[in-house]
């Protein structure tokens, strides 16, 4: 079983003073044996980084751009997150493949960025509340990490986050014999990709993540962490969320 990674999504929340709640996690790991990440927003990642630097606690960006550099306004390229001191990324949330046109192409093509660069990416993939209505969460699922994960992964450190669209920052989550049942067909493509080490890849689950769910939900079958949203924003919350792994 791989080590479990407990990632933390800060999305666009957090000004510098957050980074207070960063070093009260990591004042607060002793014992813990899962591997710990915070993203906060890119502006903050150089100050995590800096803030976090000798903890157990590593740094995450929330996307980045395929491009190494050039005229692309606003954006971020994974060698820039890098410099600033991440050693991985969040690559196709469905806040971006939903908010900014992300196909599973695109995606690939950040993984394939992150890889250039020396990040580790954490891929998301997730099923809409109409596509599991409709019975297809599977077919979407497994469709999304064929398409996302691309071959260059092989030998390469990465994680893929399941994250049911409807269960994010809605309180809802789905029972656990449907996340496990998600997990297995994400782990039966992963196989099926990346032969044995598709087998030890850390499956994370991602939506309405929190202290009173998490012990559950982490030792479902398949599950190999988590990707928390609003509960990684208090160290308590997440510290919470992170010695139930
Ligand atoms: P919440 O934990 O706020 O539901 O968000 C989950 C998420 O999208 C993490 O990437």
């Amino acid at each position: 079983k791989p080590t479990p990674l407990i990632a933390g999504n800060w999305k666009m929340n957090g000004l510098a003073v957050a980074l207070s709640e960063a070093k009260a996690v990591a004042a607060g790991l002793e014992g813990v044996s899962a591997r710990v990440a915070i993203c906060p927003p890119a502006t903050l990642v150089a100050r995590a980084a800096e803030a976090l630097a000798g903890t157990k606690v590593a740094v995450g960006g929330q996307d980045c751009r395929a491009e190494a550099s050039g005229a692309f306004t606003g954006d971020v390229a994974a060698e820039m997150l890098v410099d600033a001191g991440a050693a991985l990324v969040i690559l196709g949330h469905s806040e971006r493949r939903a908010g900014y046109g992300e196909t599973d192409a695109v995606v690939a093509a950040k993984v394939g960025a992150a890889l250039r660069a020396g990040l580790e990416p954490i891929v998301c993939v997730g099923e809409t509340l109409e596509e599991r209505k409709a019975g297809k969460a599977l077919e979407i699922v497994t469709g999304q990490v064929r398409g996302s994960l691309p071959a260059e992964l092989a030998g390469k450190a990465f994680t893929v986050a399941y994250e049911p669209v409807w269960a994010i920052g809605t309180g809802l989550t789905p029972t656990t014999p449907e996340i496990e049942e998600v997990h297995r067909a994400i782990r039966a493509t992963l196989v099926e990709q990346f032969g044995d080490q598709g087998a030890g890849v850390a499956i994370l689950y991602g939506g309405s993540v929190k202290p009173s769910n998490a012990a559950e939900i982490l030792h479902a079958d398949e599950v190999g962490g988590a990707l928390v949203g609003g509960a990684s924003l208090k160290a308590e919350d997440f510290l919470g969320i992170i010695k139930a792994a």
